[in-house]
């Protein structure tokens, strides 16, 4: 089964994310665990919690499906000790959240080098903060997504997923979230059904479908291999719907969160609907 949803807001607190899951027709979400602009943060209320999973059960999202993004502060491959330091503690902050909320995945950007040293260093970092936090926090598994490649941020290449994980030691807690703005972008054409084989061949024969935990569904307002992050709204970018059509009908993407971020959260309920339609029987 196809699991559909958005990126939803968890303001007033955690438990409301459901509920606004729900409302958009979602059988799967996202959400930020704590203010994603800042790095300090109240610890998680009993009442928040209970809550949290009573909502889930209400509207009937089970866990794996929900896809709790990490906060833009946070750089696991920050090349300076200390930065390096408050990122990693403010990651295992968030793994404890997501632990304490009985959530299974959390989704990262992996990080940037900042010139500072190599991509390989910085991918070596990522993958020192993985085993780390393995270390710190059990079960939830760190899922990276694959980024567009702006500025120094590292994780557009699929190899350079792969050298993360081939240096994380517990292989069952660590995944991948392919954004479809993001791959398009880095310079993995998906604007075609023809495309989407070779694409998706390449992500199973790097990496494999194995460690797909997630996929952000976003069209893009940039060019195939520009290497600029601006979402855009289903069918409206330089995408367009086939990506879509193909994503929805393969299922090597069955039973997994699917979650849009597109920019206009006012029409959510329409894209999720125009994606089960998409399911041809
Ligand atoms: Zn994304
Ligand atoms: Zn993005």
């Amino acid at each position: 089964m196809k699991r559909i949803g958005a990126h939803v807001s968890a303001s007033g607190g955690v438990e409301n994310a459901p509920l606004n899951a729900e409302k958009i027709g979602a059988s799967a979400f996202g959400l930020f665990v704590k203010n994603q602009r800042r790095w300090e943060a109240k610890p998680l209320s009993k009442k928040s919690i209970t809550e949290f999973k009573k909502n889930c059960e209400k509207v009937g999202i089970d866990t794996d499906f929900i896809l709790p993004h990490d906060g833009y502060l946070i750089n696991l491959g920050h090349p300076d000790r200390e930065a390096l330091t408050k990122s990693r503690d403010a990651f295992i902050d968030e793994m404890k959240r997501c632990h304490q909320l009985q959530l299974k995945l959390l989704n990262f950007h992996p990080g940037s080098h900042l010139n500072k040293i190599s991509p390989e260093e910085c991918l070596g970092l990522i993958a020192e903060s993985i085993n780390l936090v393995h270390e710190a926090v059990p079960e939830v598994i760190a899922v990276i997504e694959n980024t567009a490649g702006q500025g120094t941020n590292l994780g557009f290449e699929f190899e350079q997923l792969a050298a993360i994980i081939n240096q994380v030691n517990d292989k069952s807690r660590v995944g991948v979230c392919l954004d479809t703005c993001h791959t398009f972008v880095a310079g993995y054409d998906l604007s075609t059904a023809k495309a989407c084989d070779t694409t998706f061949e390449q992500f199973s024969s790097i990496i494999g479908f194995n460690y797909l935990k997630g996929m952000h569904l976003n069209d893009t307002k940039k060019e195939l291999g520009s290497r600029v992050d601006r979402h855009q709204s289903l069918g409206k970018g330089k995408l367009g719907l086939e990506v879509f059509k193909y994503i929805m009908n393969d299922e090597r993407f069955e039973e997994i969160p699917m979650i849009l971020e597109t920019v206009d959260e006012t029409i959510w309920d329409l894209e999720i609907q125009m994606l089960l339609d998409m399911i041809e029987d």
